[in-house]
């Protein structure tokens, strides 16, 4: 079963993927994955500038690359971003032809999508509390383009069998505890 944890730069995605992860006993992935894609951290870095249709396919094939090694049928896999993020973050794209391409891609479906909405100002001030904030971290306009896509995903209940909203603006334990019960029945009706 794959349980997709998505979001602003943040809202607390790894935060609640680590809490879910430790009480269901899942394997927690995050992406991307700077190993398999170092020039998505040049990037959001400032170090490197790319095409913005580049990106896009970076983070798809770190994507490719990071699902095609789990095995979904016996484990129960929490993903920390998935392709949302990807269609959310691809600025200066069209975002329906980015849906698109991600059904044509046919990558796993999920069984449910947790977005954890947060006020970006909230976002921001956790992330500068936690690090030097980086190209997307500090870039207003791009975190309420992201957070609108994610609502339009949210509305279509786009490639997955279903989304849940969670307001991630409380405390940790407090998003948690919404979470954990519509996970546990997530789980259930597919046992
Ligand atoms: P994301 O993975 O969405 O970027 P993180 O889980 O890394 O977000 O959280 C970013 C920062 O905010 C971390 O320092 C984390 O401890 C803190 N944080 C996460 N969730 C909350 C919350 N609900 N309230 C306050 N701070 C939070």
């Amino acid at each position: 079963m794959i349980i997709a944890i998505e979001g602003i730069d943040g809202s607390g995605k790894t935060t609640q993927a680590f809490l879910a992860a430790k009480d269901f006993r899942a394997i927690q992935l995050k992406f991307p994955d700077y190993r398999t894609m170092p020039q998505i951290r040049e990037f959001l870095e400032g170090r490197i500038h790319l095409h913005p249709k580049s990106l896009f396919l970076m983070y798809l094939a770190d994507i490719c690359q990071g699902i095609s090694k789990i095995d979904n049928e016996h484990n129960l896999i929490i993903l920390d971003r998935y392709i949302y993020s990807t269609v959310a973050y691809a600025r200066s794209m069209d975002r329906d032809v980015a849906m698109d391409i991600i059904e044509k891609i046919a990558l796993p479906v999920p069984d449910a999508v947790f977005w954890i909405d947060v006020g970006i100002d909230n976002a921001m001030t956790r992330k500068a509390n936690h690090k030097e904030p980086d190209r997307n971290e500090k870039d207003v306009e791009l975190l309420r383009e992201v957070r609108s896509v994610y609502e339009i995903m949210f509305n279509k209940n786009f490639y997955a069998k279903q989304w849940f909203r969670i307001d991630g603006n409380r405390n940790i334990q407090q998003v948690y505890n919404e979470m954990k019960p519509m996970l546990e029945n997530v789980i259930k009706g597919t046992q």
